[in-house]
């Protein structure tokens, strides 16, 4: 199958005043890949997804989503588009049950009766979250929260959902559950995918392609399978000549 450009990202600059944290890095990402970005503490994976999403300003580059340039808009109208970032940290409401927090996520794709469609669809992807539905979300354990933030992403209605590191401070169990969920929700939806992972084992895994990113620059791009003894990304992602 053809498949086109959804996200691009070209030459992009970002600093924090002196610090530049991503220095010239491109990427592509194709409609229903998933494309996972991994790399060490502080390579700058973050900084990448903030700076797609609107979040932090950059001093150059270029970002297209389906072909229009939306560096430098806002957040909220870059969220219109159908791109939706759940952060590091998740930032779920805790004082709010999961069923208000997936409501809230539901009133951003302003169709009622389809938000609470979604919403049963969301609790059958994650029946934990039907159990919980009651519970106010900052009760919930550390995987059931990481569950919570990527059932109210898709409550959006997204067409990309950009996710950081999903796999922090889960069991090894737990993380292999919400992968096996992202899976389903690309099989059902469609769903576009560019997930932060900080372990290269786990990307080799679950993605389409792989950004070893360290730096704040790409040092490596290529298909999961054409990377899957470890070599090229272990060099890639430590720096060995
Ligand atoms: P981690 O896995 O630790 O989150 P990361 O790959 O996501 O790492 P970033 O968080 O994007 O990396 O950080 C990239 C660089 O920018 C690092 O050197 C970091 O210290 C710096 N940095 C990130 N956020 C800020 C900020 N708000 N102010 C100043 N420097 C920052």
């Amino acid at each position: 199958i053809e498949r086109t450009v959804f996200l691009e990202v070209s030459d992009l600059h970002v600093s924090y005043g002196q610090i530049a944290a991503l220095r010239g890095v491109s990427l592509k990402v194709m409609t229903g890949e998933t494309v996972c970005v991994v790399g060490p503490n502080g390579a700058g994976k973050s900084t990448l997804m903030a700076a797609i999403a609107g979040g932090v300003k950059a001093k150059r580059g270029a970002v297209t989503l389906a072909g229009q340039p939306i560096l430098g808009n806002k957040p909220e109208e870059i969220a219109g588009r159908g791109m939706s970032l759940v952060p590091e940290g998740r930032q779920i409401f805790s004082s709010l049950t999961v069923a208000e927090n997936l409501k809230l996520g539901g009133m951003l794709q302003g169709d009622a009766s389809k938000a609470r469609w979604m919403m049963g669809e969301m609790m059958d992807l994650f029946p934990i979250l039907r159990e919980r539905a009651s519970y106010p979300a900052g009760r919930l354990s550390g995987g059931e929260q990481q569950m919570l933030a990527i059932a109210r992403a898709i409550m959006t209605n997204p067409e990309i959902i950009m996710i950081d590191e999903p796999s922090l401070g889960l069991a090894p169990k737990i993380v292999d559950q919400v992968y096996e969920i992202l899976a389903e929700i690309k099989a059902r939806r469609g769903v576009t995918l560019l997930i932060n992972e900080q372990s290269s084992a786990r990307v080799l895994k679950h993605a389409d392609r792989i950004y070893v990113l360290r730096g704040g620059q790409v040092q490596l791009c290529d298909d999961a399978a054409n990377l899957q003894d470890g070599v090229a990304i272990k060099q890639a992602y430590f720096g060995f000549d």
